[in-house]
This record gives structure tokens, sequence and C-alpha cells, in this order.
């Protein structure tokens, strides 16, 4: 049995508080944490790591890492912290897979928990049933939950494209995928949460039980408590999956047959699209994955020098029964406007499908392309500005697409449930634009400047021609800016944060609030 870690650390706390007025006040403070007797452990070796993440950009080291061996390590963890009060600097951070973009999972001087360390497919029960769901550890990642469902014929309802993220993680912003259009985006198809607030409270909520921590956490940004555990909605795992490609020269066209399958009632399972400018041999690189309609056809198409649009997807089937799939996406095909020679389709297992970008990154790891800065820009555009948004950014700033995918699909507002934290553009439908660059230092040093630049002229745009889009993945670095982020909610955001984490101890990186510190 492990001895109580609250006395003695409480002793060693208070000496070491006493101990450091003078230079940096939270040094042995820090260095007190690693001898808590903890069923994981806190190291500082790793440092280094915990100041990274997939943006690549952002680099803020923490004082100590926190590998928690359970929920207790880092309620206990978070609690002292809360009880140092003003008069420590050490703020908090989870940290899921660290893909983020700008440094939203570190925490400068701090501490940083690698939930991971929590997440073992072990500590994953999934109940069968009528209603099935999973429940998981907040660090999981989403690809060893699809295994573990797969297993019992189910899988989760909402997907992300790339499944190597961790539950807390998506769950802090809203887990968006081709699925959402229907299902909603992942925070609309979760049950249940374990939470540990800014106090180091653990907390069980839902939507009847302590509904505002629940509803609060979900898109939260992790400003409100760390989530350990996750009920998440399942359903019956298709086997396989169709996955078509078609292309269109036409934004109007592209858009309208969008905005009509995700309203249809009989529709497809996931619907996306992206956006191609003055690239060369488009269909041929589909070639490996995909069989085109007409080959002849296929073959004569020539994409350089054009801004093109792909209208991208999937109907699920059984094997045993492909006739029912083929029929419906022959009837739903027949709808859509798109270049016919373009039509481009290929059958994968459901795993497969969504575990698509791994194969990518294994690609470009094996490249070196992998940790490198990626510049990304996520924004939600408003339905009725999409238009003049494609106008001036396809072509005009973006000459071309050759730093990184482009994506442009459409949700419905109607599936996202407007009392999570989450902040939408105020339309029933609104775009994902997602500018997924990348900028090797082999393309010379100016191409992460150049990137910036491109998308500083994409910001200004919106703002001129008054797009009321929402950023996705938001990044800020004034609380102006993240005032107008959250317009009206503004208020109530922060109230939440008053009364979750009223130090403020937890998610610094995203620099949305200042922890209070009293003069030493
Ligand atoms: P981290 O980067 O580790 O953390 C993100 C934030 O959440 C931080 O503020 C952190 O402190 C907080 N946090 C982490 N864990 C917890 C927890 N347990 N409790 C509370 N707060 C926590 N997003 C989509 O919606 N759809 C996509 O299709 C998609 N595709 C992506 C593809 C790639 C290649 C990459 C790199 C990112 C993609 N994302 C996508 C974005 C992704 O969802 C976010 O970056 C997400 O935050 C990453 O999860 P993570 O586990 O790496 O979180």
């Amino acid at each position: 049995m492990k001895a109580s870690p609250i006395p003695q650390l409480l002793m060693a706390l208070l000496l070491a508080s006493i101990n450091s007025r003078k230079s940096d006040p939270d040094a042995p403070i820090t260095a007190s944490f690693r001898s808590m007797a903890i069923d994981g452990q806190f190291t500082t070796h790793d440092v280094s790591n915990a100041a990274t993440d997939f943006g690549n950009r952002y680099h803020f080291l923490p004082s100590a890492v926190l590998h928690p061996g359970s929920v207790a390590d880092i309620a206990a963890t978070v609690r002292h912290v809360f009880q140092l009060g003003p008069s420590s600097r050490l703020t908090i951070a989870a940290r899921g897979h660290a893909h983020s973009l700008q440094g939203q999972a570190q925490a400068p001087g701090g501490i940083v928990v690698r939930m991971e360390s929590l997440g073992r497919a072990k500590n994953m029960h999934v109940h069968a049933g009528e209603s099935p769901y999973v429940e998981a550890p907040g660090g999981e990642l989403w690809i060893d939950v699809l295994k573990e469902t797969l297993r019992h014929g189910l899988a989760p309802t909402s997907w992300t494209d790339y499944l190597h993220l961790t539950i807390g993680g998506t769950l802090s912003n809203a887990g968006i995928s081709g699925q959402a259009f229907r299902q909603g985006p992942q925070i609309s198809n979760v049950h249940q949460l374990e939470v540990i607030t800014g106090k180091g409270e653990v907390i069980n909520c839902s939507s009847t039980k302590n509904a505002e921590l629940f509803h609060s956490v979900l898109g939260g940004l992790g400003q409100f408590g760390i989530i350990t555990r996750a009920r998440i909605a399942l359903e019956p795992a298709p086997k396989m999956v169709r996955w078509i490609r078609v292309l269109y020269s036409d934004f109007t066209s592209f858009t309208e047959d969008q905005e009509k399958l995700i309203s249809a009632e009989k529709t497809f399972d996931y619907i996306e699209g992206f956006v191609i400018i003055n690239r060369t041999g488009i269909l041929n690189n589909w070639r490996s994955s995909f069989n085109p309609q007409d080959p002849v056809q296929a073959s004569h198409f020539k994409s350089e020098g054009k801004t093109l649009y792909c209208l991208e997807m999937t109907k699920n089937f059984d094997p045993e029964y492909p006739e029912i799939m083929m029929q419906e996406v022959e009837e739903l095909l027949s709808q859509l406007r798109y270049i016919p020679s373009t039509l481009f389709q290929s059958e994968v297992s459901f795993l497969e499908f969504l575990d698509r970008v791994h194969v990518s990154e294994v690609m470009l790891r094996s490249k070196g392309l992998w940790e490198i800065p990626h510049p990304w820009l996520n924004l939600l555009v408003p339905r009725t500005g999409i238009h003049a948004f494609a106008n001036e950014v396809f072509g005009k700033i973006l000459p071309d697409s050759s730093n990184g995918p482009i994506l442009l699909y459409p949700l419905n507002k109607s599936k996202w449930d407007n009392r999570t934290s989450a902040i939408i553009p105020n339309e029933e439908v609104f775009y994902l634009v997602a500018f997924l660059s990348s900028a090797p230092c082999s393309s010379g040093q100016d191409s992460l400047a150049k990137a910036l630049k491109q998308q500083e002229r994409i910001l200004e745009f919106c703002k001129k021609a008054n797009i009321q889009m929402k950023q996705y993945l938001p990044h800020y670095t004034t609380q102006e800016e993240w005032k107008f982020h959250f317009g009206p909610r503004w208020e109530e955001f922060k109230h939440k944060k008053q009364a979750y984490d009223p130090l403020a101890i937890l998610a610094p990186g995203h620099r949305i609030f200042q922890k209070a510190v009293a003069s030493l």
C-alpha cells in the first residue's frame, strides 16, 4: 500500500516556499514534487520533450513532468498547486498526444501532465447492448479506442481525420470530421465525463449531473478541468467502406452539391472536400489507391493552372450485400454535377479508412517531413461568406496549394450543442476551411514566414469583408482577441473559469487567463 503523500508534500512545499522567496520562487517547490509518494512519478529529464508539439513553433519549458499512475496522482498535484495559492507561479497543462499547434498543451515553468500514462487498453470498458458505449481514460488515443471497440463489433459515431490524438485533446476542442454533418462533432457524442477541476476536486458529470461543468469542459480548451475519463457513444461498426472522389472546377456547383448531400435524409456516411490549386498530375497520384471509372478519359484530364474542388464521400457496407450500397451510391452520384472523367472509387476496410492519415504520417516520417513547423490555420466560415472567401483566397492570396492540403466542407449547426463551450458561427450551415501547411527547412528559411504572411492576409480579408468566421483550434495572444472570439459568451466563459479554476492554474498554453500571482 502506498503512503499518503499529502502530509509530507505539504511540509516540503511549506518549507520550500519559505526558502524560495528570493530567486525563482517555485524551483524548490517543483523539486519537492519529485519526492511525492504517488503511483506514477515526476521527472525533469524530459522537460524539453514536454516543450514540443506538432506545430513545432512554440517551445515553453516546464519545471517538471508528471507521469501519473492514477487519477489520484493528478488530483493531488492540482490540489497542492491550488493550496499554494497566488504565492506560486506554478500552472498545470494536461498533455494528450501534443498535436497542438501553438503550445496549447505546454506549461511555461509549470507542470506538464502526460495523460497518455493513464491511457492503457486495460482501463477501457465496452458496454454492448441497446445504447452501447465505451468508458476510456482521457489520455487514450482514438486509434486504440477504435481497435478495442471493433473487437465488440462497435465503434464511436464521430471522428477526426487522424486518430493518433487523445480523447481529452479532441474533446477540449470539438473533434470534427466528415461524419460531423450528421452525428455532430465528438463533443456531441459523449455521455459522461470524470473531470479534475482547477481546485483538485474529482467530479463526475453528465448532461443531468453537474451539467454546467460537463458542458463547460466540452470544447472548453482545457480551461475548466482535466478530463480523466469519458463515456463515449458507440454504434454497430460497418465492415467495409466505398470511398469516392470526384472533381469540380466550379465552386458554386461544388458547394451546392456538398450542401445538398449534408441536408439529405438518404446520403453518404462521410462528406468532406478539399481545394487543389495549380497542381500537376492529381488524378495520376490517386491511381495508387483509387480506380478511375473511365481510365481513358481520366488519363486526358489536366489539373495544372486550375483551381479544382474535390468532393470526397464514403458509403459503409456489408461485403455480403454490396448491391444495396452500389445502388444507393449510383443514385446519389447521379444527382451531382462533378466532372464525369474524374470519378475515382476504392473499397477499404472501415479501420483502414478511419486510420488513413496514419499512412501519410509513416511516409512523411520516413522522409523527415513530419517533425517540421506546421503553420496551420483552421476557420469556421459561415455559409453566407464562403463564396466571397473562396473568391479572394483561392488563387489570389494562395497562388497554389503546394504547402499542404486545404480542406473545405460544410457542417450543420443543429448537430452542435450550444451549451458546450465550443464557439461556432451563428448560421445553420458553416464550413470548416483548414489550411494544413507544412514549412520544411528544405523549402528555404522563408517558407514559414511566407505561410504566416498568407494567413495574416486571409484573416485581414475576413475582417475587411466582415465575414463572421470563428477560428477552430483558436490561437490568440491577447485577452482582447479572446474576448472577440467568445463574443457574447465571454462573460459566461470568464464566470465559469472563476468557478472551476479560480487561480487560472489549468491549460496556460492558450494564454486566455493569467495565473494570479502575489508579489513576492
Ligand atoms: P494536446 O495537443 O496534447 O492538447 C490540446 C489541448 O487540450 C491543450 O490545451 C491541453 O492542455 C488540453 N488537454 C489535453 N488533454 C486533456 C485532458 N485530458 N483534459 C483536459 N484538457 C486536455 N481536429 C479535428 O477536430 N479534426 C481533425 O480531423 C483533426 N485532424 C488532425 C490531424 C493532425 C495530423 C493533427 C496534428 C491535428 C488534428 N486535429 C484535428 C486537431 C486536434 O484535434 C487537436 O490538435 C487536439 O488538441 C490534439 O489532441 P492531443 O491529444 O494531441 O491534444
